[in-house]
């Protein structure tokens, strides 16, 4: 994984040294505050981009009403996403608990570039209200912040979400 990373030079955030590597930028890490459009970042740059190019469109018309989206957390490497279920499993006290949570680098729809989360909290409420307009749908109804393109839900509607991702069928594949 990391042999593709873009020159691993754009180390210009804390880093935190685990036993397989540096998780950074490089990994989807991001600083607080980074924009739909910057591309600087892999966390942003590496969103599939019918997500992004949705995305984009639903915070130009956010901005136009006052909202600014950020990206809080976008495409992840593999390495960033099990470090993350290591700290879950840690903050939850068990596997169990944490898999209502967080995805395993094998079915994260972070790592595939499928999900986004954003944030601050008025991005999220104005992304409730929109977002389907634009495709960008909440999955689980325990993460707010979390998105995902569901081409259908322009015309549809968005599906009920899931409780939590525990009852998401993808991640038991
Ligand atoms: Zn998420």
């Amino acid at each position: 994984m990391h042999d593709r990373d873009p020159g691993g030079e754009g180390a210009t955030t804390t880093t935190t040294a685990t036993a397989d590597g540096i998780i950074d930028t490089s990994d989807g890490v991001l600083p607080a505050g980074v924009s739909v459009r910057d591309d600087s970042y892999p966390g942003v740059a590496r969103l599939a981009p019918d997500l992004l190019e949705a995305l984009r469109l639903a915070a130009a018309d956010a901005g136009a009403d006052g909202v600014a989206v950020h990206v809080t957390s976008g495409w992840r490497s593999a390495e960033y996403q099990d470090q993350l279920l290591r700290e879950a499993i840690v903050e939850h006290g068990s596997a169990a608990e944490a898999a209502r949570w967080v995805a395993t680098a094998e079915t994260s729809a972070h790592v595939s570039g499928d999900a986004v989360d954003i944030g601050p909290y008025d991005a999220i409420s104005w992304m409730q209200q929109h977002g389907e307009g634009y495709g960008l749908c909440q999955i689980y109804g325990n993460e707010a912040w979390h998105y995902e393109l569901v081409p259908e839900a322009v015309d549809e509607g968005c599906p009920p979400p899931y409780t939590d991702p525990t009852q998401d069928p993808r991640l038991h594949g």
